[in-house]
């Protein structure tokens, strides 16, 4: 798979020199048809690499060395062919700054009972090593993930190819940076946090850029590439005929909206920027009639649709901790088929069972969820420093389940918190021409809305319909923060026992967070 041909993860085989060199030759052949099976099945998205067998404390330290020291490393998954006593992992271990999965499987498949002897036992003992090696994890405290199954098991790939796309995405998230256009939207309290802390705990950066710096490259965008990204708009989306007629203020809007999205990319290219923040005061000159004005005419929200499709990170009125989730969900997904997106809970629909909430935005909301090719259209707006006709693409997404996501801070950690949705068919919104999304939340709309406030959740998520809660539960593993995961088994009563647990959890043990 193309997206993750950068990536490697690497794979250490324990093993020890009681049983003589001959059987490490032989651990040596197993774990090397092992590694090329994985390869081969077509189920892992990212290459696995096969370090050879770790004998010894200074093989163990040189191996998880030079994985924290390879940029194309982006996780270590070990297995314990035979009995690898643990302690000569400890130092590697503790050296050891990358995800590591451990798996727990065996070269041989079943017990061939007639024939099995010592030799064939010490051959394979990973019942026995792995357990010793967990053994060591659990007593060092160490984050991990531990897969089950046979390496030839596509349930088990399965597994590993869930994580090695969130240890690509955590990767990818270690030199992310994120540019804010202006400030948080003024007194809002969930999208803010603290910046510092986000950067020691989940990896990337947020600058504050002055939007007159993002005006530089607005004026600086060639009226020629602005023709030409206009005619690839008219070409990949639906409109009506009369938004190309040139004298129209409708063609003027897109041709504007095309500008801005062309300065937007030109300065996140420039800045090597994985996402951005905008928010709707701040948008060039505040006085669209000065003699020198010079800003966007209306809220980039094309833009920021189109460039969230590419994999920039977006987040509406500043919210930085949704540009860098969105950048991670897009990452992680990356080859799979149905998409994700930026959403904001817009409005509640009160119809007994089937109570679900609207997701939307004023105009940003990722084409790559749409059920059908997205409309390019122009109506009024009347939020922000411009009141104006501005350009957006209009869809309904598709129905099928999903999982949204969003990260809060709670003051001494990051909340990950996790909701289960079922997307369901809306009707139309002649009135309402933007993006939308209709969910019922899992378990119910009740529970499952409850609990989403009742953790502190924001009305900005990140969605997709191909990620799972497993990735999540990986990606907080990862990171090391809390996750509340809002599923079909969710009672109100339970999950308020689990953030109560959670908070004496976090006071008490500071060092499992750290
Ligand atoms: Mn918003």
């Amino acid at each position: 798979m193309k997206a993750f041909e950068n990536y490697e993860v690497w794979w250490v085989t324990g093993a020890q020199l009681l049983y003589g060199g001959d059987a490490v030759v032989a651990v040596d052949a197993h774990s090397k048809e092992m590694v090329d099976g994985l390869n081969n099945s077509g189920n892992l998205p990212v290459k696995v690499v096969y370090k050879g067998t770790a004998n010894s404390s200074k093989e163990v330290a040189d191996v998880m060395s030079a994985a924290n020291n390879d940029p194309r490393c982006v996780g270590v998954i070990t297995w314990m062919h035979t009995f690898s006593p643990a302690k000569m992992w400890i130092h590697g271990l503790q050296q050891l700054h990358k995800p590591l999965l451990h798996f727990h499987t065996q070269y041989n498949a079943e017990i061939p009972w007639d024939t099995m002897d010592m030799d064939f036992m010490n051959l394979n003992q990973s019942a026995h090593g792995d357990r010793e090696f967990g053994h060591i994890c659990s007593r060092m405290r160490l984050r991990r993930k531990v897969v089950v199954g046979h390496w030839t098991d596509p349930e088990a790939q399965k597994h590993i190819a869930v994580w090695q796309r969130v240890a690509a995405a955590w990767a990818d998230s270690q030199d992310m940076l994120i540019l804010r256009f202006g400030d948080q939207m003024n007194n809002v309290a969930v999208t803010d946090g603290d910046k510092v802390e986000a950067e020691v705990r989940l990896g990337y950066h947020v600058d504050y850029t002055p939007v007159s710096e993002l005006m530089e490259h607005f004026k600086k965008v060639a009226d020629s590439d602005v023709d030409a990204l206009v005619e690839t708009y008219f070409k990949e989306y639906a409109h009506d005929a009369e938004l190309e007629d040139k004298q129209t203020e409708g063609y003027r809007k897109v041709w504007n909206a095309a500008k801005a999205e062309l300065a937007l990319r030109s300065i996140l290219t420039a800045k090597g920027a994985k996402g951005f923040t905008t928010n709707f005061d701040d948008l060039g000159t505040q006085d669209i009639t000065a003699p020198d004005f010079v800003g966007f005419d209306q809220i980039p929200g094309l833009a920021s649709q189109r460039l969230m499709a590419e994999g920039y990170g977006f987040g509406a009125e500043g919210d930085w901790k949704s540009a860098a989730l969105y950048r991670t969900v897009w990452f992680m997904s990356q080859g799979l088929p149905k998409g994700c997106s930026f959403l904001e809970d817009y409005t509640l629909n009160f119809d007994g069972k089937n109570s679900s909430i609207l997701q939307a935005h004023m105009l940003e909301i990722c084409p790559l969820i749409a059920e059908e090719r997205p409309r390019l259209e122009v109506h009024f707006l009347g939020i922000g420093v411009r009141k104006s006709l501005t350009a957006r693409l209009v869809f309904t997404s598709k129905p099928d389940n999903g999982v949204t996501a969003t990260v809060v801070d709670m003051g001494n950690r990051f909340r990950l918190i996790v909701n289960d949705v079922k997307c369901i068919k809306s009707k139309p919104l002649p009135k309402l021409p933007v993006a939308s999304a209709l969910w019922i939340p899992q378990p119910d709309f009740e529970v499952g809305a409850g609990a989403w406030i009742l953790a502190g959740g924001t009305h900005h998520s990140c969605f997709s319909y191909d990620l799972t809660p497993e990735y999540w539960e990986d990606y907080a593993e990862i990171a090391g923060i809390e996750m509340l995961h809002i599923n079909k088994d969710t009672t109100i009563a339970g999950f308020k026992n689990e953030m109560r647990w959670n908070e004496v959890y976090y006071m008490l043990n500071k060092s499992l967070y750290l």
